[in-house]
């Protein structure tokens, strides 16, 4: 039923749930577009059927086939929505007015009384046609004025004809007389009631759709549709007026850069949506879900005191990014941080901006946490903003260096690599670890030309080791840059180095086994020559039985498999995991190296258990690249020394 309706449509519909004024106003024209042609249609057969004298003068063949054919074409254009319509009408009602009203100024003056009915008659029945027909399209400024213009005529003429017999004409008939009020009845009655009708509907539509699109741009977030940050603040305002206590709960996407970078904004938008929704579906009863801008929205628990708030954070923590829609090839996690009024607060904007410094200071601390505000915490939300802001210059202005730890073989202590580390000395706040600042590089969009750079260095610095390979760390954001395979191959091209000699380390991370892109960039990599090696294996998303799939050429094992070998509080169960991976690693086959050795001990125990590489402050703290080198030549000078006295 409704299809056969929506056939009959003129306009286009606002869409669902638009407004019934609006509905009202389609009606009224719908009704015009097929009451004029089916009335006029009538008009004119009764003409043409009619019989008498009076009818015989009102058949002017040519002149109703030229009209109806005007009108049969216009309303062709109206109901196909033919672009130039309004122009078209805007001519064509011009044209009536002149000719309707010059016909009654020729009747007024010119007719006798016998032939004055047919002509009015006549009259009478195009006029509001006319009238009604500009109707169907949008009463435009420039067809308003026609029509006022005509109806002025038409009432002059009028009052001519009436005044025939003052002016020394003849006198008018009754009939006459009537046809007369008839014409101007009718055409008052069609053009001011329809124009009034359609301007205060259309005004009224106009005036309640334009309210209605602002106040859905100002209180709502276009992409997710939760309410934005003036009904926040509205809200807000009105518990604190009221002096009820609540706890705000300001939520960070982690992951949100990182998808956008890689997978492109239509993903980023998408898992906006879909952290919205989570939000939305897991926020209890009488609170609020917002979306403050980008990847940060808020959770307002009114009533709620820090105890309730933490829970409802860990909550989130727990449930949003296990969610089916939120998989996206790589870990989504959450940083909330919370403020409660009245005890952090009293003002909101004050509350807002601590629970989002609690969640930046989430951010340094590692994501993936609640914290609630605490006035020392703006030291650090104010050193994340300092590094993100000079960060950008560190290159340009050589902050940055590398050092490189070398990486020994195990059985004879053979430096045979060395892992180049980005050291950042900043000019006011001096050394800052890379374990801080490569996540705000990450977070800021930095990592791909500081990665570029690292790479770039690092082979310039290998082409002089004799042979030994660099391992250059990347992060998941640069691995899944599509790109990045191109960048490692310019490095190895520029600088002259052996793909063989370099190595790089990825960061276990579920995108390095889940996301289609990055096995692709993988491969790759791998084709270009490059290692390929695991870092910080066991330390977290370790998947022993996937690594089978991957490309990979080695494993670096975190350091904290190793710290209680041998006799740590958990010494065996360490030897029986290295064993295990040991195994592995030899069955694939791929390079164990093990990370973090300090102790005596532990290279024993390593020794023993055959593992062939190893890394640590105990066999070499991170070296100049000087210092390196002349290690390198110190083991070749021992060696060519061992050779000769054998
Ligand atoms: P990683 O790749 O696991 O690097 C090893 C880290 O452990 C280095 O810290 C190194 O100095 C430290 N380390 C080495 N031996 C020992 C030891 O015996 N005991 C202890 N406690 N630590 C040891 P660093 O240089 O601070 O780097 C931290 C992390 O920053 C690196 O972890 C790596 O993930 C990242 N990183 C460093 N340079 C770069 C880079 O150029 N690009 C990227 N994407 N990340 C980098
Ligand atoms: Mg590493
Ligand atoms: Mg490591």
């Amino acid at each position: 039923m409704n299809s056969v309706w929506n056939c009959f449509l003129l306009w286009p519909e606002m869409g669902e749930g638009a407004a019934d004024h609006h509905d009202l106003l389609t009606t009224w024209r719908r009704m015009l577009l097929w009451g004029l042609p089916a009335v006029q249609g009538s008009v004119v057969l009764a003409l043409l059927l009619g019989r008498g004298d009076t009818w015989d003068r009102l058949i002017d063949p040519w002149l109703y086939l030229a009209m109806s054919s005007v009108l049969v074409l216009s309303w062709l254009a109206t109901r196909y929505r033919w672009r130039p319509l309004r122009q078209v009408t805007t001519l064509l009602t011009a044209g009536s007015a002149v000719f309707l009203n010059v016909k009654l100024l020729l009747i007024a003056l010119l007719l006798e009384p016998q032939f004055l009915l047919p002509e009015l008659l006549e009259t009478l029945v195009w006029l509001p046609a006319v009238i009604t027909w500009t109707m169907l399209t949008d009463l435009s400024r420039p067809v308003r004025r026609v029509l006022n213009w005509m109806m002025a005529g038409v009432l002059a003429s009028s009052v001519l004809v009436v005044l025939r017999p003052v002016l020394g004409g003849a006198a008018l008939n009754v009939d006459a007389l009537r046809a007369l009020i008839q014409i101007n009845l009718a055409a008052l009655v069609s053009l001011y009631g329809a124009s009034y009708f359609l301007r205060r509907s259309d005004l009224l539509g106009r005036a309640r759709g334009e309210q209605s699109v602002l106040r859905e741009l100002v209180y709502t977030d276009l992409l997710t549709g939760l309410p934005g940050r003036v009904r926040l603040n509205e809200h807000l305002r009105e518990l604190t007026v009221r002096g009820e206590p609540f706890a705000l709960l300001v939520v960070d996407v982690d992951a949100f850069k990182v998808v956008n970078d890689t997978l492109g904004h239509a993903a980023g938008d998408e898992l906006l949506r879909g952290v919205a929704q989570e939000l939305q579906r897991l926020a209890p009863a009488g609170s609020g879900v917002y979306r403050l801008s980008g990847d940060e929205f808020v959770l307002l628990l009114p009533g709620a005191d820090d105890h309730a708030a933490q829970w409802e954070a860990r909550r989130l923590l727990t449930h949003v990014p296990t969610r089916p829609s939120l998989q996206v090839g790589m870990d989504i996690t959450l940083s909330i941080g919370l403020s409660v009024y009245p005890e952090d607060a009293t003002e909101p904007e004050e509350l807002l901006r601590h629970a989002d410094s609690a969640m930046s200071a989430v951010k340094c601390a590692g994501r993936r946490q609640v914290r609630r505000y605490q006035p020392q915490q703006d030291a650090a939300t104010e050193r994340f903003q300092v590094l993100a802001r000079d960060l950008s210059l560190a290159l340009t202005r050589q902050e940055l260096t590398l050092r490189f730890q070398p990486v020994f073989r195990l059985r004879d202590l053979k430096p045979v690599k060395a892992e180049a580390l980005l050291r950042w000395t900043h000019p006011q706040l001096g050394a800052v670890s890379p374990g801080e600042f490569i996540p705000v590089a990450e977070r800021v969009g930095l990592i791909a030309p500081i990665g570029a750079w690292v790479l770039r260095e690092a082979c310039r610095s290998a082409r002089h080791w004799g042979g030994a390979t660099v391992s250059v760390n990347v992060s998941a954001v640069q691995l899944l840059q599509a790109e990045f395979p191109q960048v490692v191959q310019s490095a190895l091209h520029d600088t002259g180095l052996p793909a063989s000699q370099l190595e790089l380390e990825l960061t276990e991370t579920a995108a390095l086994y889940e996301d289609e892109r990055a096995a692709r960039t993988l491969r790759e990599l791998r084709a270009l020559g490059v290692g390929l090696s695991i870092d910080d294996f066991g330390s977290g998303y370790s998947n022993l039985s996937r690594l089978r799939a991957l490309p990979i050429t080695g494993v670096k094992l975190d350091r904290s498999c190793i710290q209680d070998l041998p006799g740590g509080p958990g010494g065996d169960f360490a030897r029986a995991l290295l064993e295990a991976v040991l195994g592995l690693t030899r069955h694939l086959p791929l390079d164990l190296t093990a990370e973090g050795i300090e102790h005596e001990a532990q290279l024993a125990t390593l020794r023993d258990l055959n593992c062939p590489l190893g890394q640590g402050h105990g066999l070499s703290h991170p070296l100049t690249e000087q210092e390196w080198r002349a290690l390198l030549g110190r083991w070749d000078d021992f060696r060519s020394v061992g050779a000769a006295a054998s």
